[in-house]
């Protein structure tokens, strides 16, 4: 059996869920269906969470929400009118409404979203529908209970053949409704995935699966036909987002495989993202390339460094003291560099460089910006030799200076720091080396 999660453009207005039911009946595996809220139909659209986080900011400034909220209710109801529904919700919007004018919290409104349109998804599709708040549960603390989620999640999907479950939130233990972070509904659908032990987690969205580079940044880049949830997180940690970062860990560990789908070319295979892989894409040695910008380097020199035991440590420890975590630590002789993200060290830089003096006694210690770094990710990399020296002469011959370089043993993927106006030209000169 398969669970399918529709993101909010897949579910934006009655013809997207005409394709949603569509996707959904063509395979009657497809057996727990994750909805989010309706998305964007058109560029300058808002999405139904963004108006309901509104509404809430509005109550809280004494303003008035019955017309802005109007429109709310009135993308529900076209797309019920739209798909011949027989069914009325207007018991629930007016209940909403008044919960949200009676200061219900943040987190209710926004989840709101999730469960109106999935009371509507169930009802079209014929599903039962399951209230995420019987199954999704977090700690008193706001963290997510993993166990106790489990345990209630199998229990209720074991009753039902065919189910819809709103995405995005769950219960605190005092009953108040708790939100996952935006995008969250991919966390759910992972859930769900897992507990029902699912053969295959299929998460149907806008693009079909995750391309080779981001689009803004290279011409029509290739998409990636299978990746490792390994490759997943060390580009979704440079800024390529397809997938909620923290959606990987249930089905990860489950070995459930991720099948990132188009609804709007639902016969496209999509991206397979998988614990491991023998089978190699052949063409490309790279998996995906992703950079982003706003890095510093904390450079710290001193001479017979190395023989200076506890040196690295200190410096960490001031890090530490700071709240400041790092990224990489690449090291010469009588000299160690700590990259960090520049907004972590913004306030504190003054309080970090005078501890480091303090703690070290160092020759120098300076902070350089600017810095921009690129992941060149590939399980393929371990296997062909020469990648490091094909990324650097692509970089080389587009005129871009290297300031930092670091490989991970696995040889899962290349670190390059470059400057960041020359973010854009590097990530373009590799995609191209390896992209014939
Ligand atoms: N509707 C929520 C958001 O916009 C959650 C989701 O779509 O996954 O962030």
């Amino acid at each position: 059996m398969k669970v399918v999660k529709f993101g909010g453009s897949s579910l934006a207005d009655s013809e997207q869920f005409r394709k949603v039911a569509s996707i959904v009946k063509a395979d009657p595996d497809r057996r727990f269906v994750v909805a989010s809220a309706p998305g964007k139909r058109f560029s300058s659209d808002v999405k139904v969470t963004d108006m309901l986080y509104r509404c809430y900011e509005m109550v809280r400034n004494h303003e008035d929400i019955t017309e802005y909220y109007q429109q709310i209710c009135e993308r529900y109801n076209s797309i019920i009118r739209d798909l011949g529904l027989n069914f009325d919700i207007t018991g629930e919007l007016e209940y909403i409404r008044n919960a949200i004018q009676h200061h219900s919290g943040r987190d209710f409104a926004a989840s709101r979203g999730e469960y109106l349109n999935s009371l509507i998804l169930a009802k079209f599709l014929g599903f039962d529908f399951i209230d995420a708040e019987s199954v999704v549960f977090f700690h008193e603390n706001g963290l997510y209970d993993d166990e106790k989620t489990d345990e209630e999640m199998r229990k209720e999907l074991k009753k039902h053949e065919y189910a819809v479950i709103p995405g995005f939130y769950g219960v605190m233990p005092n009953g108040t409704i708790k939100t996952f972070s935006r995008g969250g509904s991919d966390i759910t659908g992972s859930i769900v995935a897992r507990a029902a032990d699912a053969e295959l987690y299929e998460n149907w969205t806008d693009v079909s699966g995750c391309l080779m580079a981001d689009p803004r940044i290279v011409k029509d880049p290739l998409p990636i036909k299978t990746i490792t949830y390994r490759e997943l997180r060390e580009l979704s940690y440079m800024g390529a987002s397809v997938l909620h970062e923290d959606a990987i860990f249930p089905v990860r560990y489950a070995g459930i495989p991720i099948n990132i789908r188009n609804t709007n070319e639902p016969d496209a295979p999509g991206t397979m993202i998988v614990a491991s892989t023998n089978e190699y894409d052949s063409e490309h040695v790279i998996t995906g390339i992703a950079g982003r910008k706003g890095f510093s380097v904390i450079n710290v020199e001193k001479d017979m460094m190395n023989s200076e035991i506890g040196f690295g440590r200190k410096i960490l420890d001031v890090l530490e003291d700071n709240d400041i975590s790092f990224e990489h630590l690449p090291s010469g002789v009588d000299t160690m560099s700590v990259v960090v993200a520049t907004q972590y060290l913004d306030a504190r830089r003054e309080r970090v460089l005078t501890s480091i003096n303090k703690r070290v006694r160092p020759d120098s210690v300076v902070i350089e910006d600017g810095l921009a770094l690129l992941a060149v990710v590939g399980r393929g990399m371990v296997k062909a030799k020469g990648t490091a020296a094909r990324v650097f002469v692509a970089l080389s011959d587009a005129g871009i200076n290297i300031r930092m370089i670091d490989q991970g043993s696995s040889e899962l993927n290349i670190i390059v720091g470059v400057e960041e106006h020359d973010l854009e030209k590097a990530l373009n000169a590799i995609y191209l080396e390896f992209v014939k």
